[in-house]
């Protein structure tokens, strides 16, 4: 049974300026929240957290981290707020123990190894405070030694989550002495028969290795005492996991695992780890090729020791490391002993810790030998590139910082990106633009028949996304293009009584339209459609001049409903194209013409002709291309009508509102929609949406309003 003094005094050993009654506190607080709960093992459920908290203690880690050991489950697992944490005992204790309510959401168990590294990725992008992670391996840790007690299919999955997620992240982070307990309990579940052979492998010969290391020891001591260089000498037999890995990496029976049994000589400086080397090398015969440096060249996680085999006494091989105690420390603990962080102190002086913390993250990364591994992994909690989210199912979908629903829709499938219409985020339905963040669970809400939109581009991130959806534009334009250059391309023909169909069947259209850069006939339309080539130019070409005459077409006629549907767009049919019957006509937004006013076409790219009022600021600029431009004009008498808003700025007085409405009323006018907004100053703003029926109409309207008494300036769209 753990006792709270046990705990309070070993923190108090490594962190004796630290507020220890706040770890008194948090077991009071834990107590009393967990009460009654009840482990499957039938013992309080009190004890789990007591049992992280030491583990906690015995990593040396804070107060802080401690007292989390004892609260890590309270949010999750009763109906305590986090709210109330943060009360009780600060901001920072409640942020790290909501880091770990925020990663016990999920739950690892897909067989892929990719996806187990996209998992341990995000679980290290979705702590940002490392002591996060600490606890949480101490809780997993403790989950582990307890394991029996759960049913035998949870018992699977969390060893399989233990052994692909928890021990390596322990790995990387240099906790050796947890991640080697970690990967022993896991193995022991999830292959019980390898475990028990190792097991027993080693056990039979237990006594008699045990006995061979203590000579083996006895002999170091004493040389290493000759020569004054001071020592300790400890020694293991290697971790039954371990040993499997190597036997069946190696594909070696056990007798060849040649650290199976391992000396460890702990000294004082670098230059004794050498000289002790030299020792070993004279006292026993080297195995060729197992002398390795990792003092000068560190692995990854920043362990270093000097390894060498030797055969020992009896011809019996064995392992040798040696190290410093200052190298001994982080082998054991890791990140863990650089974690000298101290509470009680200002925020600077923490900043400072994580700063120097990160400083020794680049050390390491420019020592090291596979880039690929541990920072590379770690960085992205430093350095944030990427955001992790999952799939309702649980599926890890990495993509790069600021990437929103869409990012992700295209990144499941093309189609999903292409047909979707909404997406929901942690449950919530969010705009397709809203970024994601680590952890979201995004759900994506598609429609048959649903098309990406042009505006997509300016928020998606990722570069498949932008690819997908500006090929599918490209496409959708081309064939509206061509659908519209066919249009065009007939009604010149009309116009000159050509016989297209005979062209088109006799081959000469395809024959003329090399000399467009076209090799197809959809080419051609396209071309004509686009405005890049004009239908009167490329008839000249396939008949003899004094063919082509001009014959006047009078069946301009309204726009068909047909090719509404073709084109889905909102057709305007009181302009006409001169001419042309079918092709699709919009109402620029920009300026928005009234019936009445000098109008200009133009050939836009797939959308058809937009009609601009002459004096719309655009149409200098829209008709450098003099291909695309197209005469319009008003048809038809008048008999359909246009919304424009009226947006009046008037002194804020009263009755002014009605004044405007019964004026216009009085020139037998709707009124679709009315909006008033006051101001300071007393003025006013009021938007007015009339149904006018041409440029008259509407300067009549204007002139009406203008002369009551107040209005100060009209402005209209
Ligand atoms: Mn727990």
């Amino acid at each position: 049974m753990v006792g709270l003094e046990d705990i309070v005094a070993k923190v108090e050993k490594y962190h004796p300026n630290d507020d220890l009654e706040v770890i008194r506190r948090a077991y009071a607080f834990s107590a009393k929240e967990h009460r009654g709960q009840v482990r499957q093992s039938g013992e309080p459920y009190l004890n789990h957290p007591l049992a992280v908290a030491k583990i906690l203690a015995e990593m040396k880690l804070d107060a802080a981290c401690v007292s989390v050991g004892f609260l890590h489950d309270v949010v999750e697992d009763t109906l305590t707020p986090i709210e109330k944490i943060k009360e009780y005992f600060g901001n920072d204790i409640a942020q790290i123990v909501n880091g770990l309510t925020k990663i016990s959401r999920f739950q690892f168990d897909s067989k892929e190894e990719q996806q187990a590294e996209n998992f341990r990725k995000m679980f290290l992008a979705m702590v940002d405070d490392i002591r996060v992670v600490l606890v949480k391996l101490a809780d997993r840790l403790h989950n582990m030694r307890t394991l029996q007690y759960l049913p035998a299919e949870k018992r699977l999955r969390i060893a399989q989550e233990t052994m692909e997620i928890y021990a390596p992240i322990a790995h990387r982070l240099g906790m050796g002495k947890i991640r080697g307990e970690l990967e022993d309990l896991a193995f022991s579940y999830l292959e019980p028969e390898a475990y028990q052979e190792i097991e027993k492998g080693i056990e039979s010969k237990r006594k008699v290795k045990e006995e061979f290391l203590e000579e083996v020891k006895e002999i170091i001591s004493q040389k290493l005492q000759e020569h004054e260089i001071p020592c300790t000498v400890e020694s293991r037999i290697k971790r039954i996991y371990s040993v499997y890995q190597k036997i069946k990496r190696q594909k070696i029976p056990i007798e060849q695992v040649y650290d199976l049994m391992a000396v460890r000589i702990i000294t004082g400086t670098v230059r004794d780890c050498y000289g002790t080397l030299g020792i070993i090398h004279n006292l026993w015969r080297p195995v060729p090729g197992r002398i390795k440096d990792f003092i000068a060249i560190p692995r990854p996680n920043m362990y270093q020791s000097l390894h060498t085999s030797v055969i020992g006494p009896q011809g019996q091989p064995f392992e040798v490391q040696i190290r410093t105690m200052e190298m001994h420390r982080i082998a054991e603990e890791g990140i863990a002993a650089h974690w000298k962080y101290k509470t009680g102190r200002g925020l600077d002086e923490k900043d400072d810790q994580r700063f120097l913390w990160l400083r020794h993250l680049v050390e390491w990364q420019q020592d090291m030998q596979d880039p690929s591994d541990f920072l590379s992994t770690l960085k992205i909690d430093l350095y944030p590139e990427e955001v992790y989210a999952f799939t309702p199912k649980g599926k890890v979908i990495i993509l790069p910082r600021d990437a929103t629903a869409v990012d992700f829709a295209y990144s499941i499938h093309t189609e999903v990106g292409h047909t979707c219409v909404g997406a929901k985020v942690n449950g919530r339905i969010v705009p397709l633009k809203s970024k994601l963040k680590n952890g979201d669970i995004v759900e994506i809400q598609t429609q048959v028949g649903h098309t990406p939109s042009r505006d997509w581009l300016s928020f998606v991130r990722t570069s498949r996304a932008r690819n997908k959806i500006k090929h599918f534009i490209n496409v959708s334009q081309r064939e509206r293009s061509i659908e519209i250059g066919k249009k065009i391309l007939e009604k010149e023909a009309r116009k000159f009584k050509v016989n297209l169909k005979k062209l088109v069947e006799e081959g000469q259209l395809l024959k003329a339209a090399p000399e467009y850069g076209c090799t197809k006939l959809e080419d051609v339309y396209s071309a004509l459609g686009f405005g890049k080539l004009s239908a009167r130019v490329l008839l000249g070409k396939l008949v003899p001049q004094e063919e082509l005459k001009e014959v006047p077409d009078e069946r301009i006629t309204k726009f068909t409903s047909a090719v509404k549907k073709v084109f889905g767009i909102s057709s305007d049919a009181t302009i006409q194209v001169k001419g042309i019957n079918d092709l699709m006509v919009y109402r620029a937004k920009c300026c928005n013409p009234i019936r009445g006013e000098e109008i200009v076409g133009y050939i836009t790219r797939g959308k058809g002709v937009a009609v601009h009022a002459k004096r719309c600021a655009n149409v200098g600029n829209l008709l450098y291309e003099a291909d695309r431009k197209i005469d319009v004009q008003w048809t038809g008498a008048g008999e359909d009508s246009y919304a424009v808003k009226l947006s009046i700025s008037v002194d804020d007085r009263q009755g002014m509102l009605a004044e405007i409405t019964s004026t216009i009323s009085d020139i037998k006018t709707n009124i679709k929609n009315i909006e008033a907004q006051s101001f300071e100053d007393h003025q006013g703003m009021i938007h007015v949406t009339i149904e006018i029926s041409d440029l008259k109409h509407l300067e009549r309207a204007v002139n009406s309003i203008k002369k009551i008494k107040g209005v100060n300036e009209i402005a209209w769209q």
